[in-house]
């Protein structure tokens, strides 16, 4: 009778000790976990969506069951899957399939040769495009600004619209024309004073200029998919964020239509990233502000999931100030200040978190002093109000912030604008932002980019202009680099905090969710100089393959 309950027992313990075995192992890499001691790793192990171990070759080797599927990552390197806390994602579908994407090109012969491409698979008077993303500046051969005549030449039958970040627009004739813009006409009202450039005679050089207001009436005028469309326009967009190793983003503004299509894949088991959005009404003058606080009362946040939630108010909270992108001073009046506050005000009291634009180091300071009143009305400790842009932060600030226990989204606009920068503001512009400031700090911190129109899209090339200072092409344009370890905690675990999914996301360990990367080159060890060519080669989301170089069109 002893035996036979023993026995029992000694059978309970196996089965107790033989968890079911991994769907997947990945053996023989450098796992760069980014866990808290930023080990390394031979090997993973991973369960439905989430890695259940990580160890030796041996150790995870002994997990594997019959059905575990085994890949030899052949000694390559794995990176948590990259998480941009700050990127316009969902408004970029209703573009992305038409628009000609500049990101990592740092030729402009390239440039002309993909413009080219597209001008001959077009049908004549179909407009070509882009919507921000680069600057001339980045190309390492021939920085040269294009031109109108240059972009005749190019498309002597189609409208060409080619804007850079949102400083200005390069157009051709045809382009000139659809847009009433003529040598013996005044400007269109719609444009904004003085931003259509025009040579001693009168005649339209092809630049528009002057910062959002200026480029976004043509911006705005530029065709989008059709809606039937809209669906194969998102899934080009998801996939070239996973080519780029991107998971995971904090997306200002929702957008309703390409967001019923990511529920729709979440829905399907096929989502391949994972959004957390901000979003809720700005005031956008004095009359606006009590609507904006009755709306804000009734925002309910946190009711999604590991795909998609909502998590923030913002990006604005009252919108006279909103920092333009190239504005170099800010003079925010007591009568907007109050305004803001009183929006604030509620966004604590309803207990939200609050996620808000601020650029310029006036602005800074006049937030900062908004907060430190809200705070002593509703404290804010826990809410995780985070200052998003910051290219002007000062040390003092920064203080400021830790002590309200803020956060700070630091979004280095520079990566294509430094070369616009470094004219407005001079030598300022070598510590926008202040990186090892930031980092030194010990304020919770994390990396983005503001893209798709602000900024371009590739976190290696943000890794890489963070741990270089230079910018795309290769321009050195800010003095206070990091460590590359710093920077990748920046845009992996320090960002899981900015969307939330600390308990989920950001390293690869144990309970956590498998979004990895799979590089063709080591990260820790490259010259660095070349982070920014570093290619993902295959990526995972939720323990699903999302994007395999070797395969490059067989997954959607
Ligand atoms: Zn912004």
């Amino acid at each position: 009778m002893l035996k036979r309950t023993l026995m029992a027992l000694l059978l309970a313990v196996a089965l107790y000790a033989q968890q079911p075995a991994p769907d997947l192992v990945l053996t023989n890499g450098k796992i760069i976990t980014v866990d808290e001691r930023f080990s390394i790793a031979q090997a993973v192990a991973i369960r439905g969506d989430r890695i259940v171990a990580t160890g030796t070759n041996q150790e995870i080797g002994q997990l594997a069951g019959a059905n575990t599927r085994r890949i030899d990552l052949k000694g390559k390197a794995v990176i948590p899957g990259l998480i941009d806390n700050h990127m316009h994602l969902l408004r970029a579908a209703a573009t992305w399939a038409k628009e000609l994407r500049f990101d990592g090109v740092d030729s402009r012969k390239q440039a002309v040769e993909m413009l080219r491409a597209r001008v001959k698979a077009a049908a004549p008077g179909d407009w070509i495009y882009n919507i921000g993303g680069w600057a001339h500046q980045q190309f390492t051969d021939d920085p040269r600004a294009f031109t109108r005549e240059e972009l005749d030449q190019i498309a002597a039958n189609n409208p060409v619209a080619l804007q850079e970040s949102y400083y200005q627009v390069f157009l051709n004739s045809k382009a000139l024309t659809i847009l009433k813009i003529e040598a013996n006409a005044p400007d269109p009202a719609e444009f904004v004073k003085g931003s259509i450039l025009r040579d001693a005679s009168g005649k339209p050089t092809g630049v528009v200029r002057g910062d959002i207001a200026a480029t976004r009436v043509v911006a705005n005028k530029l065709p989008r998919v059709a809606p039937e469309q809209l669906e194969a326009s998102s899934a080009a967009l998801v996939r070239d964020m996973n080519r780029a190793g991107l998971t995971s983003f904090g997306v200002p503004g929702c957008d309703a239509d390409p967001l019923a299509i990511f529920e729709k894949w979440k829905a399907e088991g096929r989502l391949n990233v994972r959004v957390f959005c901000m979003g809720g009404a700005a005031a956008g003058n004095p009359d606006g502000v009590n609507r904006s606080i009755q709306q804000l009362a009734g925002m309910k946040l946190f009711q999604g999931d590991s795909y998609i939630d909502n998590v923030f108010f913002g990006e604005s909270v009252y919108s006279p100030l909103h920092d333009p992108m190239f504005a170099t001073k800010s003079n925010p009046t007591v009568e907007q200040l109050e305004a803001w506050r009183k929006i604030a005000m509620a966004i604590a009291q309803a207990g939200l978190p609050l996620h808000v634009h601020a650029e310029l180091s006036g602005t800074i300071d006049a937030f900062l002093d908004q907060i430190e009143a809200v705070n002593k009305e509703h404290p804010i400790k826990n809410l995780r109000w985070t200052l998003a842009h910051i290219n002007q932060i000062n040390a003092s600030q920064l203080e400021r912030m830790k002590k309200l226990g803020m956060y700070a989204a630091v979004h280095p606009w520079a990566v294509i604008n430094g070369a616009i920068m470094h004219d407005s503001f001079g030598d300022g512009a070598f510590d926008m932002p202040p990186l090892s400031t930031i980092e030194n700090s010990g304020i919770m911190w994390g990396l983005g980019t503001d893209g798709t129109a602000a900024n371009q899209t590739l976190p290696l090339t943000t890794l890489y202009f963070a741990v270089t200072g230079k910018m795309a092409g290769g321009t050195k344009v800010i003095r206070q680099t990091i460590s590359r370890e710093d920077a990748l905690i920046a845009h992996t675990r320090k960002n899981a905090y900015f969307v939330f999914q600390e308990n989920n996301l950001g390293s690869i360990q144990a309970g956590k969710l498998a979004d990895l990367v799979v590089l063709d080159r080591d990260y820790l060890t490259i010259p660095s100089d070349q982070i920014k060519d570093i290619k993902p080669v295959m990526t995972m989301v939720g323990g699903r393959i999302v994007y395999d170089a070797q395969t490059p069109t067989a997954l959607r």
